[in-house]
């Protein structure tokens, strides 16, 4: 059966966050309607993921003639050289995206706020004429053979084709399915804290030459740095039994930053996030006419920059499929199980093994093992071919290359 969206029964992507908004935006670029409902009344801009890696650069320069990618690198740093480091003694491998640079146009992260590119796709959307619907809570979902119909929380009803869930990690949609999201939580939560200073400049001793992005083990306390467009940020993990508010306090805060890197006075804290890590993946990625894209489907640590990037993947793979399927001999139901296969199968074989192994990697207390971790490290950055291989990985290159991005049906996989 094709998909069959028209006007009054539009593909409906529910959450106008970074991977609803690249799913509405690639199917209206490819003619298909859509409309968008969100749930909160304006806009978000509170600070979230800031990486885009090679491969999640290369589909959105490939959507639209490249206008929403190359606005993405105006604004946004590029970054070719990330570090693995260790707290107390500095340098331990440092890898060059350079090295990639036959393979990719965009041989670095590109650092940016995720909602840069939020702001960046609702223009365009509405330049495309897509409906967004703020102020929308999706409270209800019902199915039949031909498509679902929404119902917001003031009870008007949406008739929909299909319905995109990616309403986030809480996803109403995710919970209105009955899908199970199985997985941990890790018992430490992560404090982001965002600084005035040029870390670079300021920073001293074993960390002088420190790169824009870098992960920095420690069997007490790890940190993981990186530099945005607006500012540096510096992750630390919070025990468990430590609580939020306690480590929220300006004096702690301060604490923390100076423990890392004493700069002789007080830091100038520009914003600061707590929350909780988890991986999880939905026990299924669609149902009938109802499919799950984002962090609705997958959430992760983030330990690589790979939860974001791999929702905007599920995005263009999804809107790949749903355009074949809106085809006279378009068969929606194989193009969604077979999304729902792959995109899983990343989701659980290369994010959530990554992101796990880097985090267990950060905080690793055994001597011995973090010997052996600096020892690969090392070995990896330092032979081109292997760091090759780590840099495809890392940025979500052989995950593309291995499992295609909405590849044809009848491609063997
Ligand atoms: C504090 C914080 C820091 C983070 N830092 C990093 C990081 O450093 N690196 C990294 O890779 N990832 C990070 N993440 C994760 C990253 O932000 C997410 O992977 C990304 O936002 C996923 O995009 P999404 O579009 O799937 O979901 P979201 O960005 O969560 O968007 C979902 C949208 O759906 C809307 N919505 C929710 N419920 C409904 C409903 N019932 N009806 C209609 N709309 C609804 C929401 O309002 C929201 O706009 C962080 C997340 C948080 C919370």
């Amino acid at each position: 059966m094709s998909l069959a969206a028209s006007a009054d029964r539009p593909v409906t992507v529910v959450g106008a966050g970074p991977v609803g908004l690249v799913t509405a935006w690639s199917l209206a670029d490819a003619g298909l309607p859509v409309r968008v409902l969100e749930a909160d009344t304006v806009n978000r801009t509170d600070w979230r993921a800031s990486t885009f890696h090679a491969a999640t650069m290369e589909l959105l320069a490939g959507i639209d003639g490249g206008l929403v990618a190359e606005e993405m690198l105006e604004r946004g740093l590029r970054v070719p050289r990330y570090h693995y480091r260790d707290r107390r003694t500095g340098l331990v491998a440092a890898f060059d995206l350079g090295l990639l640079a036959d393979e990719t146009r965009f041989p670095f992260r590109l650092q940016l706020n995720q909602q840069r590119l939020v702001e960046i796709l609702l223009r365009r959307l509405g330049e495309l004429g897509v409906p967004r619907h703020f102020g929308s809570p999706v409270a209800g979902l019902a199915q039949d053979d031909a498509g679902a119909t929404l119902t917001t929380e003031d009870g008007t009803e949406h008739r929909a084709a299909l319905v995109v869930g990616a309403d986030g990690a809480g996803s109403a949609v995710r919970k209105l399915l009955g899908a199970a999201f199985e997985g941990v939580t890790y018992p430490q939560r992560f404090l982001i804290i965002s600084v005035a200073e040029d870390l670079r400049a300021e920073v001293g001793d074993v960390h002088a030459d420190l790169a824009e992005v870098s992960y920095i083990s420690d069997p007490e306390e790890f940190v993981f740095v990186l530099r945005t467009p607006e500012s540096w940020r510096v992750l630390f993990p919070i025990p468990p039994q430590e609580d939020s508010a306690e480590a929220l306090a300006p004096a702690a805060m301060q604490r923390r930053l100076r423990g890392f890197a004493d700069i002789g006075r007080d830091y100038g804290i520009l914003d600061h996030q707590i929350y909780a890590v988890h991986q999880r993946v939905a026990d299924r990625f669609h149902e009938g006419r109802v499919v799950l894209a984002g962090d609705a489907a997958h959430i992760n640590s983030p330990m690589g920059g790979m939860g974001l990037n791999s929702g905007i993947h599920d995005a263009v793979d999804l809107s790949r499929r749903l355009v074949r399927a809106a085809g006279a001999d378009g068969d929606v139901a194989a193009e969604l199980a077979a999304y729902d296969a792959v995109r899983r199968g990343v989701a659980l074989d290369y994010v959530r093994a990554d992101t796990h192994r880097n985090t267990q990697m950060m905080a690793e207390r055994d001597p011995a093992v973090r010997a052996q971790n600096q020892a690969a490290l090392r070995a990896t950055a330092g032979d081109p071919d292997a760091a090759r291989v780590w840099l495809r990985r890392a940025s979500l290159l052989t995950a593309v290359a291995e499992q295609g991005i909405g590849r044809p049906l009848d491609v063997a996989s």
